[in-house]
């Protein structure tokens, strides 16, 4: 039962330790900042270690970690705190509204029920349309006491620089195989998965756990097959009918990242650094049709259409697919 509760309570991830540390040493000297901004890229564990620290600040314990048995704790357990609020877009929206940042302004005019912390948690900062970033603002400038924001962001650029002025900025970066290898050796049942499925996801461990769920192992080998009969000169608009078009962005992913390998390829010959070793036969084949600047300006494509994906403004997800295919066909069996 003890061991159950404290499996539920929010702990940063190994990998968080030393960014931890210093964040509770602020905490302990009374110069935690009122906004702390953290970004990195998705897979990394931003929202882990925005819930950790929010069951730590407010609760009634002294150890480096929420304790899981006061208060405070068994209502986050519960899965409510009233001095505790998630913000993020609304179900099937983007967009993160002025009205609800009207209701974080008024969260924060209270005083805290508890009479401890407010703790505000907004995921992903850039989900904040302009209206609802300058109606954030005063917020941030004047909080009031005992008042923590933690934005979460994937791309901080994308945030209004008045936002990220008012934040005290925290990083996260990819995470070192000797960091997180028996975190994921654990979750993923042996050594050999933790090292491939890291390798797979650039270093973000939960993003390798995505990845290596069955359903996405499945995609990776649909995808993988689609590209060998391109090799073999397949029809591309009927290949691109048997993929998924609701995974058009998955499917863009693992594009952007076998171009990656097979441009780093193609410009050194090793093959030792690769994150996907397995796509060695393809990125061979590839490397001996076309052009290194054929491949570069793929990737731009690549990224182009994803980023139009991420802002909501997407064309037909099978056309996307279809233009895609068409390109690596042109470049493949040049
Ligand atoms: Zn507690």
């Amino acid at each position: 039962m003890a061991l159950a509760s404290e499996q539920e309570q929010p702990r940063p991830l190994p990998w968080h330790q030393p960014l931890w540390e210093r964040l509770w040493q602020l905490e302990q000297s009374g110069r935690l900042p009122h906004a702390l901004l953290l970004s990195g890229p998705r897979g990394v564990g931003k929202q882990v270690l925005a819930e950790a620290l929010a069951a730590r600040i407010l609760c009634a314990g002294h150890a480096a970690t929420a304790c899981g048995e006061c208060h405070a704790c068994r209502m986050l357990q519960s899965g409510y705190h009233p001095d505790l609020m998630r913000i993020a877009p609304e179900e099937g929206k983007r967009q993160i509204r002025i009205d609800t940042v009207r209701e974080i302004n008024r969260f924060v005019a209270q005083t805290a029920q508890q009479s401890g912390y407010r703790v505000i948690v907004i995921s992903p900062a850039e989900a904040m349309n302009v209206a609802a970033s300058n109606a954030l603002l005063k917020s941030l400038e004047e909080p009031g006491s005992r008042t923590l924001f933690v934005l979460l962001a994937d791309v901080p650029s994308r945030l209004l620089p008045t936002i990220r002025s008012r934040c005290q900025q925290w990083s996260l970066s990819p995470v070192a195989l000797d960091d997180c290898r028996a975190w994921l050796a654990g979750r993923l049942g042996s050594d050999e998965e933790a090292c491939f499925w890291w390798q797979v996801a650039g270093g973000l461990p939960l993003l390798a756990l995505e990845l290596a769920t069955p359903e996405q192992r499945a995609l990776r080998q649909q995808l993988h097959d689609c590209f060998e009969q391109l090799v073999r000169g397949a029809e591309p608009v009927s290949e691109a009918a048997r993929l998924d078009r609701q995974a058009v962005d998955d499917i863009l992913w693992y594009g952007v990242a076998w171009l990656e390998d097979l441009i780093g390829f193609g410009l050194s010959g090793d093959s030792r650094r690769l994150r996907n070793p397995d796509q060695l036969p393809l990125y061979r084949q590839a490397v001996k049709n076309a052009r290194v600047q054929d491949w570069f300006r793929l990737l731009d494509y690549a990224r182009e259409q994803r980023r139009l994906l991420a802002v909501g403004s997407n064309p037909n997800p099978q056309l996307v697919l279809e233009a895609w295919l068409v390109r690596w066909s042109a470049l493949l069996r040049f």
